[in-house]
């Protein structure tokens, strides 16, 4: 047997290992039951704990006010390669200024889904709305680019899902990652 032969053996009886692995999952793994029985110990004994939890469940109400579907849409399908890093030529208007807050320095927050926020000079992108573009397209709760309305992709900086495309001052065309998706998940900062 060749070297890449064997190599190829190892790769499949590794993979084949973790597959059985998870598949024999018999029960809870990270929260053990000695784990919550610490918990409990916690909350029967410190303030902290019982303020810890509080806050946990009072963050959670939110999420039950929304209806399944909302929720489902909430994690954009495959088709859609959402992504919220800063490209390298920045902001499509403050450039590489955005640089100083970081490589993922959108701003996200629930009150602004499927928008980002520039940190410098607070202005939104994209121009489009999104969302509706997005809902657009659901059929049978997954997303059909072909089926979505591009009528909803109108603005000077639009995304479609892809991220965006915009020509800086510069005359050097730039593509700027403005997918939001987490946007729902992580608070704006
Ligand atoms: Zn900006």
């Amino acid at each position: 047997m060749r070297p890449l032969d064997i190599g190829l053996v190892v790769v499949l009886l590794f993979l084949a290992a973790a597959i059985s692995s998870a598949s024999t999952k018999t029960g809870r793994s990270y929260y053990t039951q000695e784990r919550l029985a610490f918990m409990h110990q916690n909350l029967e004994k410190y303030e902290w704990a019982r303020n810890t939890k509080s806050a946990i469940l009072s963050a959670a109400d939110r999420w039950l006010e929304y209806p399944d579907d909302e929720l489902r849409i909430m994690v954009p399908p495959p088709e859609l390669a959402r992504a919220i890093y800063v490209h390298e030529t920045g902001c499509p208007e403050h450039g590489l200024a955005i640089r100083k807050f970081g490589t993922y320095a959108w701003k996200l927050s629930l009150e602004h889904p499927f928008k980002v926020q520039c940190p410098v000079g607070g202005e939104f992108y994209p121009d489009n709305d999104f969302e509706a573009y997005y809902r657009s397209g659901i059929v049978d709760g997954r997303f059909d680019a072909d089926t979505a309305d591009k009528s909803l992709l109108q603005g000077n900086i639009v995304d479609d899902g892809w991220a965006t495309v915009t020509r800086r001052s510069s005359g050097s065309s730039g593509t700027t990652c403005t997918g939001c998706w987490p946007a729902r998940w992580c608070p704006a900062s």
